[in-house]
């Protein structure tokens, strides 16, 4: 239940850092972290697979420090999406902290 909420703010959340540049998996794990998330690789994987499925991300395998990893990065249609998410956000985040 409490997943189902939180996984439309993480698909925004990945959306915003994708568009600040490539971000890989275990970056968007320990950001979420850091905002207090305990996501599993199980949760966000398939996640990140279906925005890029769905065209909001573009990934690419990079070799960092001697590691293969996926990295993603919003798309145009990532980004339009994502600032309709940031509009409606703005007006509901209003009401609910009024
Ligand atoms: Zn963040």
């Amino acid at each position: 239940m409490i997943r189902e909420f939180f996984l439309g703010f993480i698909k925004i959340h990945t959306l915003y850092h994708a568009s600040k540049g490539g971000i890989c998996g275990i970056e968007i794990i320990k950001e979420l972290k850091r905002h207090g998330y305990a996501v599993s690789p199980g949760t966000l994987y398939p996640t990140l697979h279906a925005l890029e499925r769905d065209g909001y991300l573009k990934s690419r395998m990079l070799v960092i420090h001697g590691k293969r990893r996926r990295y993603y990065k919003a798309t145009k249609k990532g980004i339009s999406v994502l600032k309709k998410s940031r509009e409606r956000l703005r007006e509901l985040v209003e009401e609910v902290m009024e």
